[in-house]
């Protein structure tokens, strides 16, 4: 498709082996769509169905929002309704697996997002933020495999897949625990061993899924926020490319990668994105930049303050912490925020589920310890961890979320 916003390219398309569907490179993400003054309030509908229609216009043709995303579901099934574009793109939704307590919850949620999504079937359906392979079991005990062959007979879900945020240890057993057609993973070039990371990446290729990137720019973080040393590494391979076009082109190198999920809120962003989505191919990254990407995480790392490299010897731990989540996020609160390091830390150790193994569960044990490659002391280390990243006003912020999800 030829671009008309004057940004050079024309969409590429990357193969989902499993159904031989054609998916845009640059998936649209809709958790965080525009809303009022100041980025609160209800769903700035306008904004939102201007931005949409346009990705779609370019090219995109991967929208993925999720039951939990409060307001996307409806929001999206408004818009395609009303431009008659449903059949134009690939809807990716979310069963809020936290809230299914029982079989009849199932066809409950899924029914809901049907109508707010004002369609007949999901084309991409995930099971939404699965940690552990402990987490899928216990959905198979109230019989989701039955319940996913009835919904992929009668046609109402097409693919079925999962969102992950768990160490990369549960997501090779949690991939080999079932017939996926796709996954999505969160990734990108600050840190390649974090959650599944490039191992459960090429994983999950070898097995045809096709794999979608979330979080490709750490909620904005490595657009808009990047320690200027970093930046001026990048200004120096190439000054043409914005902050956002080194984090995505990353990824775009990665044959592996199949849909890069961006969260659009403007016109820029957009048409900067379409840029860089139409800007390579895989394995076209120069020398220089493969070098530019190692000096950032080189720098990035300065500032971490624990020496994880996320290689996962020293799990399982008995009380079901993940360890280099942990410190993953830790690290991140020094180098790129106090909020991103809190998101990872929420999504990486399930803080958002009552059965949470946080790293103040830590029992001292010392089990793990003996494992690190790095002589780690972990169990001082999950010390620091706990009294970073739970302090009294993150625990009220923790038991806020677990109420809504
Ligand atoms: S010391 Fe703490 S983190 Fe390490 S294995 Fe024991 S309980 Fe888990
Ligand atoms: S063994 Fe050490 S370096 Fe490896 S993940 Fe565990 S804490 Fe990190």
């Amino acid at each position: 498709m030829q671009c008309a916003l004057h940004c050079g390219g024309k969409m590429k398309y990357r193969i989902d082996e499993k159904s031989g569907n054609r998916l845009s490179a640059l998936g649209f993400g809709i958790m965080r769509l525009p809303k009022g003054v100041g980025g609160v309030g209800a769903i700035d509908m306008k904004k939102s169905e201007r931005l949409i229609m346009k990705a779609i216009g370019e090219g995109v043709n991967y929208i993925d929002c999720a039951y939990l995303y409060a307001g996307s579901e409806a929001a999206l099934g408004k818009i395609l309704s009303a431009n008659n574009a449903r059949d134009k793109v690939y809807i990716a939704t979310k069963l809020p697996i936290t809230k299914c307590k029982k079989n009849e919850d199932f066809d409950r949620f899924f029914s809901e997002q049907l109508a707010s999504l004002q369609t007949d079937h999901v084309d991409y359906y995930l099971m939404h933020n699965i940690n552990d392979l402990i987490q899928w079991q216990g959905l198979k005990a109230i019989g989701i495999e039955k319940w996913i062959e009835r919904k992929k007979s009668a046609g109402q879900i097409k693919q079925i897949g999962f969102s992950f945020h768990g160490t990369r240890a549960e997501f090779l057993k949690v991939i080999d625990d079932y017939d996926w057609d796709f996954c999505q993973i969160q990734y990108n070039y600050s840190d390649e061993n974090y959650q599944a990371g490039v191992t459960g990446l090429r994983r999950a290729a070898q097995k045809h899924m096709p794999v979608i990137i979330m979080e490709p720019l750490l909620g904005g973080k490595l657009a808009n926020g990047l320690p200027k040393r970093v930046e001026d590494t990048f200004k120096r391979v190439n000054p043409n490319l914005s902050p956002a076009a080194w984090g995505l082109r990353w990824l775009l190198n990665q044959p592996e990668v199949t849909v890069i999920l961006s969260g659009m809120n403007g016109d820029d962003q957009l048409t900067d994105n379409l840029r860089t989505a139409d800007s390579i191919e895989p394995r076209e990254l120069t020398s220089a930049e493969l070098t530019a990407y190692a000096e950032a995480v080189k720098i990035f790392r300065e500032s971490y303050k624990i020496p994880c490299t996320g290689c996962g010897y020293c799990l399982p731990c008995p009380q079901g912490i993940n360890i280099p989540g942990c410190f993953a996020s830790h690290n991140a609160s020094y180098a790129i925020g106090r909020v991103t390091g809190f998101v990872q830390y929420v999504t990486s150790t399930g803080a958002n589920r009552v059965t949470a193994s946080t790293a103040s569960k830590c029992a001292a044990c010392g089990k793990c310890a003996r494992h690190c490659p790095q002589n780690i002391d972990i169990p001082n280390r999950m010390k620091d961890v706990a009294r970073r990243m739970e302090p009294l006003y993150m625990k009220l912020v923790i038991k806020a979320i677990r109420k809504v999800v």
